[in-house]
């Protein structure tokens, strides 16, 4: 059958940065089939099945795409309930609260995104919500997934009423008197309390997934590189698309992990996983960890913190990650490695270094080998990037939303201040030659591309514009931020041919701002209406407004 030559969608009054005066962009299947005069482009393309949308003069970009994020088992385990991360009170907290005790249908109030630092001096306790929960149990994710805070009654159906012993880190915080304050830390303990809580239906979880996609290509994102793939990701995504063309709001790709303890046979079948997809789904890599946060003493440094932690790596032979990632690089395997401390970046760095990282691939697939954070590096390092061609694949929010540029938080009293000092070095690895991916981790930090470009651009948290910068001398240009999201997300994926940039010939993703985030100050970037999110030729969010 003959290609249609009829678009099913034209974009009019575009204003495309730096292509001078407004544009048309025609779309067909799938794909950009032209650009230019909105007379040319209509001309040849339009019929009567042709949807014209006038964006009036807003900004038609490549679609935005997050480096580093979590949707499905964001959406599924951490992110259940009411999204706590936007409060900067208690008071906002309980009202937040309070109103999800009123709307429960499960019994439960559950909640997410609870920022320790609301607590200030005081421990963090259950007193402190109790009032807004009239009585129901509660379980409240703090921000880092890493820590649950219970409510009284939750704890009572949970029968935890005194410290726990746990074969791991987890544990019961408890106050002078040894009753449990609720806080309680990493997966075992945490568990003691979430296993009461009524699991969603299956409806109910591809609710949850669904809406948090939504809830993405509602801020410009129409991809996403998914940092993990559990349990059932592959059977929820299968689900969602089926019958549904727009079951997936985004594009994903994903990366399932890998673990030390599954040796050489774990690394064989994620190279057997390897391009397995659905329709806007694919597995696109392997996501491995060479350390864990410098928060939980569990990053590998050079140097102990201040503790006298964070000195290990997450595999117990380091020597055994090397080899795993020559073999999945051997086959062809994009790896992307977890690596927060000094001396974990420069492991993954050597064993990249004998990967041949690059030096076989054509100019596409040259970017085939990430690292993850990078949330303090020695200056030494720095060009090894470009040198070695491996993305930087790095969140500007971590810094600016969960550190303190006077060095006062726990993340940067741990490292010390010449450490601290070599903090998110974003600036440095772009104009190094680098490719800088950006993300937010989410649901570790907030999703909205508009709030990581523009901390990125201020390295300031997007709530208080009038903090000091954390180490100004690493901040992006609009152009490095934008370029972040769009060309090098693609690059890292060996798709700089057909994504990141709007050209005949590539994919339809695409996000329309307001404004131009090169010429918009980062202050005003952050509320920039969204217009439009098209992905695959197919329009997945629209400002009613346009
Ligand atoms: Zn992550």
């Amino acid at each position: 059958m003959p290609q249609s030559t009829t678009a099913e969608l034209i974009l009019v009054n575009a204003h495309l940065p730096e292509t001078g005066p407004l544009q048309a962009v025609a779309v067909r299947g799938g794909t950009i089939a032209a650009i230019g005069d909105t007379d040319a482009v209509t001309a040849g393309l339009r019929d009567a099945r042709t949807e014209v949308v006038d964006l009036a003069g807003a900004t038609l970009l490549p679609g935005l795409t997050d480096s580093h994020i979590h949707p499905v088992i964001g959406a599924v385990e951490l992110a259940a309930g009411t999204d706590l991360s936007r409060c900067r009170s208690l008071e906002e907290v309980r009202t937040l609260l309070a109103e999800a005790a009123r709307t429960s249908t499960n019994g439960w109030v559950e909640a997410w995104g609870l920022d320790p630092n609301l607590f200030g001096s005081e421990p963090i306790s259950h007193a402190a919500i109790e009032p807004a929960l009239n009585g129901m149990p509660a379980a409240v994710r703090l921000f880092d997934g890493h820590a649950l805070l219970a409510g009284r009654r939750a704890l009572e159906i949970a029968g935890v009423d005194g410290p726990r012993g746990f074969a791991s880190e987890s544990s019961v915080v408890c106050d002078a008197e040894g009753r449990p304050t609720g806080h309680l830390l990493e997966m075992e303990a945490i568990a003691l309390v979430l296993q009461h809580v009524p699991a969603p239906s299956r409806q109910q979880t591809l609710a949850r997934i669904r809406l948090a996609l939504a809830g993405m290509a509602a801020t410009g994102l129409t991809g996403g590189h998914v940092m993990d793939a559990h349990g059932d990701s592959f059977a929820l995504l299968d689900e969602l698309e089926q019958g549904d063309a727009d079951g997936l709001a985004l594009r994903l790709a994903l990366h399932p992990w890998l673990d030390p303890s599954e040796g050489a046979d774990g690394v064989d079948g994620l190279i057997r996983l390897q391009g397995r997809a659905g329709r806007r789904w694919s597995v696109a890599g392997v996501k491995l960890f060479i350390d864990g946060t410098v928060d939980g003493g569990t990053a590998w440094l050079d140097a102990p913190d201040c503790h006298g932690e964070s000195t290990r790596c997450y595999w117990p032979d380091p020597a055994e990650f090397t080899r795993a990632v020559r073999r999945l690089a051997a086959a062809g395997v994009s790896t992307a490695t977890h690596a927060i401390g000094d001396a974990g970046v420069r492991h993954v760095l050597d064993a990249l270094a004998g990967a041949g990282a690059g030096a076989d691939a054509g100019a596409d697939r040259a970017w085939r080998h990430r690292i993850e954070h990078i949330e303090t590096l020695p200056a030494e390092l720095v060009p090894r990037f470009a040198a070695q061609r491996v993305v930087a694949s790095m969140q500007p929010t971590h810094c600016t939303d969960y550190t303190k540029a006077d060095h006062s938080d726990n993340w940067s009293t741990r490292l010390g201040q010449s450490r601290a000092d070599r903090g998110w070095p974003c600036r440095e690895l772009a104009d190094s030659g680098a490719v800088l991916a950006l993300g937010s981790d989410w649901p570790i930090a907030p999703y909205d591309p508009r709030v990581v470009m523009s901390s990125a651009r201020t390295r300031r948290p997007a709530a208080d514009p009038q903090a000091a910068a954390h180490h100004p001398r690493q901040v992006l240009t609009a152009r490095q931020a934008l370029d972040g999201y769009t060309v090098n997300p693609a690059r890292a994926r060996g798709e700089s041919a057909v994504a990141g940039r709007i050209a005949p010939g590539f994919r339809a993703d695409l996000t329309v701002l307001a404004d131009d985030p090169l010429t918009t100050p980062p202050a005003d970037l952050l509320t920039t209406p969204v217009r439009l999110t098209v992905v695959d030729g197919r329009i997945i969010h629209r400002d009613p407004a346009l």
